[in-house]
């Protein structure tokens, strides 16, 4: 018996990225999941596939989370699913993990486009993800946001980013307070730079740099951040809500 077993639980961005290795860790520890993507469609599939053949349960649900009506419609699909599975809709754990990473851009050269799509799929999208996940959330529930390093140190090329991620500590705490009657808590989990897969994280030379940000001289690695979700996730956590939890291997400490 894993610690999640009989739970469900909702991973957004599980196609690839820290998103499938989280998707991996909650199947693991028993979780049926329901892996979201939006673009990604054979990467969500081999996350679910991964999850398979790793003795796990899930299943893929796609939106475009930019498109709040698309938020609406994951949701209907997303019962359905669960309550074939399970007989119930009910979902115990919600990660608000997926995030645009866009282009960096120092403050006088952001678009308004470029703001707007920042906002939309980083800062709107996990609000409107909460809204619908509140009347399916089980008492004992989990909400885990994943927030960034970055809301914490100042980087201005990475402003709007930045931004759209640091709606993530309000959400946290706002939605906190509301549910914790229900037993539900809410946390965000802060990565610090972490290898999600992407071809500079293939580079040695850029790797070795990227390292010494971080106070343990390396690079976080995906397990790195599931490891520290799956806690939050778990009973042990019950304890913990409206958090900010550092996941960026001390990379603030200076
Ligand atoms: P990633 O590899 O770029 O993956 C992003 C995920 O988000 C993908 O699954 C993608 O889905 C999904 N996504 C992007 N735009 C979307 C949209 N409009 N609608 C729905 N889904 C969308 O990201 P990552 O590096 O693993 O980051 C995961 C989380 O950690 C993010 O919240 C990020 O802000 C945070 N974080 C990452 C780092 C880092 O160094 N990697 C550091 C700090 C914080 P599709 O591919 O299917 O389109």
């Amino acid at each position: 018996m894993g610690r999640l077993t009989d739970k469900t639980a909702l991973v957004t961005g599980a196609s690839r990225g820290i998103g499938r290795g989280i998707a991996r860790r909650l199947a693991g520890d028993g979780a049926l999941v329901a892996v979201h993507y939006s673009t990604g469609e054979t990467e969500a599939k081999e996350t679910v596939e991964l999850i398979s053949a790793e003795g796990g349960r899930a299943f893929t649900v796609r939106a475009d989370l930019g498109e709040p009506d698309e938020v609406t419609e994951l949701f209907e699909v997303l019962q359905r699913e669960l309550r074939e599975r399970t007989g119930s809709a009910a979902l115990d754990i919600l990660v608000n993990n997926a995030a645009y990473g866009g282009q960096t851009a120092l403050p006088e050269d952001v678009t308004v486009a470029e703001l707007d799509k920042y906002l939309a799929v980083n800062a709107r999208a996990p609000f409107l993800v909460a809204q619908q996940a509140l009347p399916l959330l089980s008492e004992g529930g989990r909400i885990v946001n994943i927030s960034s390093g970055i809301t914490r140190s100042a980087q201005p090329d990475m402003i709007a980013y930045a931004m759209s991620k640091g709606v993530i500590e309000q959400l946290t705490l706002h939605l906190a307070r509301h549910v914790a009657e229900r037993g539900i808590t809410v946390n965000s989990v802060a990565p610090g730079l972490t290898d999600n897969g992407k071809p500079m994280f293939s580079i040695p030379a850029v790797v070795e740099r990227l390292a010494e940000l971080s106070a343990f001289k390396r690079v976080g690695q995906v397990q790195d951040i599931a490891d520290v979700v799956a806690f939050v996730a778990s009973d042990e956590a019950r304890w913990i809500t409206g958090s900010y939890i550092d996941a960026s291997g001390g990379t603030l400490l200076g």
